[in-house]
């Protein structure tokens, strides 16, 4: 640990507003390319991959094609601050 500059893991609500999906982003120092892992809250598809690091950050489902953002919770701050100090 402690050679990646941001590093979540949030849950993610279907459109019904249950707790289906989460999203799962680490961004090494030395690339700066972020590393994703994602279940999707509407269909339930597993995917991890890789993709430039910028904020707003969105990946699109590949299995329905909802596109997936990374919500700001001021309430998740806290965790953020923890694992990057980690
Ligand atoms: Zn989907």
């Amino acid at each position: 640990m402690g050679n990646y500059k941001y590093i979540t893991n949030r849950v993610l609500l279907n459109k019904a507003g249950e707790e289906k999906g989460s999203i799962a982003v680490m961004v090494p120092k030395d690339t700066g390319v972020a590393k994703f892992r994602y279940r999707c809250p509407e269909c339930g598809h597993n995917e991890t991959g890789e993709k430039e690091w910028k904020r707003p950050f969105s990946v699109k489902c590949s299995g329905c094609g909802l596109l997936i953002r990374l919500p700001r919770l001021m309430s998740q701050l806290k965790k953020e601050k923890k694992a990057g100090r980690a």
